[in-house]
């Protein structure tokens, strides 16, 4: 058995960075950028006012008070979106919106709440204003030809409506990988009544779901049946249109495992010599057989059937691919530590386990509660947990001790 650090080492070192290409703002969540983003002009583009209120000089309000506050003659009204038709003089003040471009002359603003309304062309203000008061400043959060984003930023929500801001319609970007997702076994259905033998395919819909969550471009490649021919038809099919392939099933040591066989076919066809396979027995439980591929430049998961073990075999290994391959400098999920509520036993095997848990915040701290079955089987026992337990070999772990767990959630 090889330890699990040493089997991710191996995978992500053959797996690499997809071409960039050129997308659409609008489809660009999600995506890494692969070359920076500079600022075309200054945001905001003008000096404009933070408050409703109005423009002022600040000297003119020199020494005002509730008490006795200083009068400015009211010399015109300008809101968001307009430019301003006339300056504001001394002794002068002009009503403004939040938005509004600071009119020539004026300096400061006084907001609506400090102020009375004199007569049809006065105002009444009754507090001093500091020059820049209020005053949202032209470049404040960018000058033109700043770095907005350099390349390797993840975007967010965020980070989309900057682009809008600067007027970036298209951005340079590692594409969402297109990654096919194959059941192998004849004791497979889709749905339906089962007859004798059968049962039906959860990794695939999982397994598709799991690649969607990571960010990239599911692609549904059916099932294939326990046949070495028609699965290396398949396979060879799915690496031509796709940029990585996951199977599950098929790689453990049983008399109709076939996926290895398959690969170890197409990669023996490469002239070229680039293709390989590796066949892992990797230190865990679950998941521990992994067949890993590259055929002609496409990576290929051979995870394991179980469900639990196809789940957490992704987790550990296609995950922190699939990112690699679209761009992004964390491949992991983040880990934190957490207090066990009840024992977690174990039997000393040479593995490190990683028991399903589910994980919640208290007061001070991360607590553990592992879920009702660790059956690699069991995957309705699994789907409510939202983090993997590091249990490391040896007995296992009394109620209250304090474990590593890596977070599942997005
Ligand atoms: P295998 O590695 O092909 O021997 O499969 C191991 C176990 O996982 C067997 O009990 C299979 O029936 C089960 N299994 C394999 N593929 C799937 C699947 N797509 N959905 C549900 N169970 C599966
Ligand atoms: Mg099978």
């Amino acid at each position: 058995m090889i330890p699990l650090g040493e089997v991710q080492a191996a995978v992500l070192g053959a797996v690499a960075p997809l071409a960039p290409v050129d997308v659409a703002r609008r489809d660009a969540l999600g995506l890494v950028l692969a070359e920076d983003v500079a600022a075309p002009e200054a945001v905001p583009p003008f000096a404009n006012t933070a408050m409703d209120g109005y423009a002022v000089r600040a000297t003119d309000t020199a020494g005002a008070t509730d008490s006795d506050p200083v009068r400015l003659r009211v010399v015109g009204e300008l809101a968001a979106g307009h430019a301003p038709t006339v300056a504001v003089r001394a002794g002068e003040a002009i009503r403004i919106m939040t938005g509004a471009p600071m009119p020539d002359g004026a300096d400061a603003i006084v907001i609506v709440e400090l102020t009375e309304r004199d007569g049809v062309d006065g105002v009444m203000v009754q507090q001093e204003a500091g020059p820049g008061q209020h005053v949202r400043r032209a470049g404040g959060d960018l000058e033109a030809g700043d770095l907005v984003f350099p390349a390797g930023t993840a975007l967010r929500g965020a980070h989309v409506g900057v682009l809008a801001t600067v007027d970036a319609q298209v951005v340079r970007a590692y594409p969402r990988a297109r990654v096919g997702v194959l059941s192998t076994g004849d004791e497979l259905l889709e749905s339906g009544p089962l007859s004798p033998g059968k049962i039906r395919d959860s990794n695939r819909p999982m397994l598709l779901a799991l690649v969607e969550r990571a960010g990239a471009e599911p692609v549904d490649l059916g099932s294939a049946v326990d046949d070495e021919a028609s699965m290396t038809a398949t396979l060879l099919d799915a690496i031509e249109r796709c940029d990585a392939v996951i199977t599950s099933g098929g790689v453990s040591v049983g008399d109709y495992d076939y996926v290895s066989a398959a690969l170890e076919h197409l990669a023996g066809e490469d002239a070229s010599g680039a293709s390989h396979v590796d066949w892992y027995q990797v230190a865990i439980k679950p998941a521990k057989p992994l067949c890993f591929a590259t055929i002609r430049g496409t990576p290929v998961f051979g995870l394991p059937g179980n469900p639990v073990s196809s789940l957490v075999s992704f987790e550990l290994f296609a995950r922190p691919s699939l990112r690699k391959m679209m761009g992004h400098a964390q491949w992991f999920r983040p880990s934190v530590t957490a207090r066990l509520d009840d024992a977690m036993p174990r039997k000393a095997d040479g593995k490190l386990y990683l028991d399903r848990v589910v994980v919640r915040w208290e007061h001070d701290g991360y607590r553990a509660r592992a879920v009702r079955s660790q059956e690699s089987n069991t995957l309705a026992a699994s789907a409510s947990a939202n983090a993997l337990a590091l249990v490391p070999d040896g007995p296992g772990l009394p109620a209250g001790a304090v474990v590593d767990v890596v977070l599942l959630d997005d």
